[in-house]
C-alpha cells in the first residue's frame, strides 16, 4: 500500500484580536473546521483566505490529529477539550454492544449522523460521549452559540441538547424529519429569506465512483454555500443583534469529501488529491470562511471576534493495490484484480485467525469466498449475535472492523 503526504499534519491557525483594542465589551469565537485540509497545501494561490490568516495571526505548526484520518474521533476532542481515552469515540464507526434503533437494530453503525447519535446518547444516560461540549457550557454561560456545516461533526459540538432550544444545529439533515428543530427565530428567517428550509445534498459532488465509474468532477459547492449563507446572513446578524458574546462553529465538509469522491484519478495515482477538483475544493472552503470574515466586517464585530482555524486530521492519497493481502487474492464482481475490496482488514484478521466473519450491514450474513463486507464493516468470532460489553467504555475489547478510505 502507498501512501503520499502525510495524513496526520493538519492545519491549526489563530487569528487574534488587534491589541489596539481596549476592553472589548464582549468577545466572540469562531472555530472553523477545513475537514481533511493539509497544512502544506496552503498557499496564497490554492486558499488565499487562509494562507492570510496563517501568516497575519499565530501558527500552530506542530499541530496534529487525535486519530489520523477519522472525522468524528477528532471532533469529539474539539467539542469537549478531551483526549479519546475519555471521549471513547475511536472511530466513524462504532460498536455500541446494544441494539442502535435508528441504525436497522445493528449494534455498530457509521455516527455521522444525527438519529443515531441521538440513540447512542439516549442508551448512555444522554451523553455518550460523557464529557461536556464546549457549546453546551458556553451557552450555559450565557453565549449564543451554533454549530453548522458536516453532519455527524456539528452535532457533536452540543449532542446532548436536541430541541432547537440552545445551540443553532444547522447540518445535512436541516429541515428533514431528522433534522435537529431549529429555533424560530431561525426557522422564520429562513421561510422569509433566500436559502430555503431544507438543507440542499451534495448532489454531483456526493458521487464516489466505483470499479467501473469515476467519482465526482465538483466540490461542495452549492451545499456549503446554503451553511455559508445561513450563518453569515442570518445567524451572524441575530447574534451581533442580541448583544452577547458567541461561540461559533463551522464544519466545512470540503475538501474531504472531494479528496474522498474524486474523480481525477480512476484507478491511477496521480493526480491524486493533487487534481483539479480536489483543489476545487480547497479553494471552496476558503471562500466559505472568505464570506465569514466579511460578515464579521460589515456586521462590526470583526475586531471583537476570534477566528480559530482547526483541521481535524490531512488526507493521503491511497493506492488499493496489494500484493500481500488475502482479501486482494480473492475475486469480487466490483472490484478490479488485485485491488482491495472493502472491509479487507476484516476479511484478513478473520483469515488470520481462522474465525468466521459477518456483515453487521448485511442482517450478520456470513461473509465468505468471493464476497466483502457491503459496507466495510465485520464482526469476526463464531456469534456475530454475541454482546462484546455493556458500553462503548469496554469495546475496546470487542473486535469490529471498518475500514474504507471513503468516508470520514
Ligand atoms: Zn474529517
Amino acid at each position: 500500500m502507498m501512501m503520499r503526504f502525510c495524513p496526520t499534519a493538519v492545519f491549526v491557525v489563530f487569528a487574534g484580536l488587534s491589541s489596539a483594542m481596549a476592553d472589548p465589551p464582549r468577545h466572540n469565537v469562531i472555530l472553523f473546521v477545513p475537514d481533511g485540509l493539509r497544512a502544506e497545501i496552503v498557499t496564497q494561490e490554492t486558499a488565499p483566505t487562509l494562507a492570510e490568516i496563517r501568516d497575519t495571526g499565530v501558527n500552530f505548526a506542530n499541530s496534529h490529529s487525535l486519530f489520523p484520518t477519522f472525522t468524528m474521533p477528532n471532533s469529539s476532542g474539539m467539542a469537549t477539550g478531551h483526549h479519546l481515552g475519555d471521549t471513547s469515540v475511536f472511530g466513524n464507526v462504532l460498536y455500541a454492544g446494544f441494539p442502535i434503533r435508528s441504525a436497522k437494530s445493528a449494534r455498530i453503525a457509521f455516527i455521522e449522523n444525527d438519529d443515531i447519535l441521538g440513540d447512542i446518547d439516549e442508551h448512555f444516560s444522554g451523553n455518550f460521549i460523557d464529557e461536556e461540549t464546549i457549546l453546551h457550557v458556553a451557552h450555559r454561560a450565557g453565549f449564543n452559540t451554533a454549530a453548522i456545516g458536516k453532519l455527524g461533526p456539528t452535532l457533536i459540538f452540543d449532542h446532548t441538547s436536541r430541541d432547537g432550544g440552545e445551540s443553532v444545529i444547522v447540518d445535512d439533515a436541516t429541515g428533514s424529519k431528522a433534522g435537529i428543530p431549529l429555533a424560530s427565530w431561525l426557522s422564520d428567517a429562513l421561510k422569509a429569506a433566500n436559502p430555503p428550509v431544507v438543507a440542499p445534498s451534495r448532489g454531483d459532488n456526493g458521487k464516489h465512483g466505483n470499479a467501473h465509474e469515476s467519482g465526482t468532477n465538483v466540490a461542495n459547492v452549492t451545499q456549503q454555500a446554503y451553511f455559508a449563507d445561513v450563518l453569515t446572513k442570518i445567524v451572524l446578524p441575530k447574534f451581533g443583534n442580541d448583544g452577547k458574546p458567541f461561540v461559533v462553529v463551522f464544519w466545512s465538509r470540503d475538501p474531504d469529501g472531494t479528496q474522498h469522491n474524486q474523480g481525477d484519478s480512476f484507478l491511477k495515482l496521480e493526480p491524486g488529491i493533487n487534481g483539479p477538483t480536489s483543489l476545487a475544493a480547497i479553494r471552496n472552503a476558503d471562500s466559505n470562511l472568505a464570506a465569514i470574515r466579511a460578515a464579521l466586517d460589515t456586521l462590526g464585530l470583526a475586531t471583537m471576534t476570534d477566528i480559530i482555524v482547526s483541521a481535524d486530521h490531512g488526507f493521503s492519497t491511497i493506492s488499493k493495490q496489494s500484493e500481500t493481502s488475502p482479501a486482494a487474492k480473492a475475486s469480487y464482481t466490483n472490484v478490479p484484480a488485485s485491488y482491495l475490496p472493502p472491509g479487507f482488514v476484516a476479511i484478513d484478521l478473520a483469515t488470520a485467525l481462522n474465525l468466521p466473519l459477518w456483515d453487521p450491514d448485511n442482517d450478520n450474513a456470513r461473509v465468505e469466498g468471493g464476497k466483502h463486507p457491503h459496507d466495510a464493516n465485520g464482526f469476526i468470532g463464531e456469534d456475530p449475535a454475541a454482546s462484546r460489553g455493556e458500553s462503548i467504555r469496554t469495546m475496546r475489547t470487542g473486535l469490529s472492523v471498518r475500514i474504507r478510505p471513503l468516508r470520514s
